[in-house]
């Protein structure tokens, strides 16, 4: 599996005076089974741009490859695609429809073309994964809590066994309790299952925790696209994007300016813990 944009534009009404560039020459690569968090500020184009990766949008300018094909090539399969590559969107819960939990699990894989039986083994496997108790299987969606609702709108999409899952804000409107355990339950999967995984978010601390690889998106272009501690080093210029570093990063650069010789890539809160340890000189040496 291999996903890459290059030189992608997209501009929204072009020729009128809403003409929007909401994309801005991008272009990148993902590589099986990375997990790489999508951040910005609101507007930045973050949902214009993973619409991109399964074909929802085409873009003005550039090209758009799945495993070295360009997707809007002639003959090309985007129903195909869109199995490949899933999308979860913002607020997912509004896309579900059908009478019972189990039922709109298996809408994807029988759209796919499978079977009744077929279906509901993926949509079993699915509703599993993502953590969801059997007794919520014949519940309507609608019965159900927040995080539970996205849970399920979450196994509609892995029902359909894509190699690559990207969600769009899957932890926006949710507590913090609902928020965290959507996020692990992703990092479970994307160890699970080997698939790569995209996650857009605005919170850097969500995403600090998880990825390994992290793309700034502002006003439509992409600004830094790295390994989380790299990219953390430009916590001056994030703050004039309207992002903030981990606060870890501040902690961790205040106690420098201190005086104690803390480790500034430190992220998460036990990696800084035994930075400060040691620069104490009570860490293990
Ligand atoms: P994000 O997901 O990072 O908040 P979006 O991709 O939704 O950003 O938006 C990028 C830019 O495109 C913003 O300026 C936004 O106002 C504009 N935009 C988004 N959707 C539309 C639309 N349907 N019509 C016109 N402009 C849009
Ligand atoms: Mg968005």
């Amino acid at each position: 599996m291999s996903l890459k944009l290059e030189h992608v534009t997209y501009t929204y009404n072009p020729g009128t005076a809403y003409e929007t560039h909401a994309l801005k020459d991008v272009s990148l690569e993902i590589p099986q089974g990375q997990f790489v968090g999508v951040i910005g500020h609101t507007g930045s184009g973050k949902s214009t741009l993973i619409q991109h990766f399964n074909g929802l949008m085409r873009p003005t300018s550039g090209t758009v490859f799945y495993n070295k094909e360009d997707i809007w090539q002639e003959g090309y399969s985007l129903k195909r695609l869109r199995s490949k590559v899933g999308l979860v969107f913002q607020y997912p819960e509004h896309q579900l429809f059908e009478a019972d939990v189990l039922s709109d699990v298996c809408f994807g894989p029988k759209n796919q073309g499978l079977s009744q039986e077929e279906a509901l083994e993926r949509a079993r496997t699915a509703l599993k994964q993502v953590g969801l108790k059997e007794k919520y299987y014949s519940a309507s969606p609608f019965e159900l809590s927040g995080g539970q609702k996205r849970r399920v709108a979450i196994a509609g999409v892995l029902a359909m066994e894509p190699e690559v899952l990207i969600l769009d804000e899957p932890t926006a409107g949710l507590d913090p309790k609902g928020r965290d355990e959507i996020l692990d339950q992703i990092a479970w999967l994307h160890e699970e299952r080997k698939i790569s995984v995209l996650l857009v978010s605005h919170s850097m601390e969500d995403i600090a925790r998880y990825v390994e690889r992290i793309l700034v998106m502002n006003q439509g272009e992409k600004v830094f696209d790295g390994a989380p501690k790299e990219v953390f080093s430009h916590y001056k210029e994030l703050e004039a994007i309207g992002l903030a570093a981990p606060q870890i990063t501040y902690i961790m650069h205040a106690l420098r300016k201190n005086g104690l010789w803390t480790d500034l890539t430190a992220i998460t809160v036990e990696e800084a813990k035994n930075s400060i340890l040691k620069a104490l000189g009570r860490g293990e040496k």
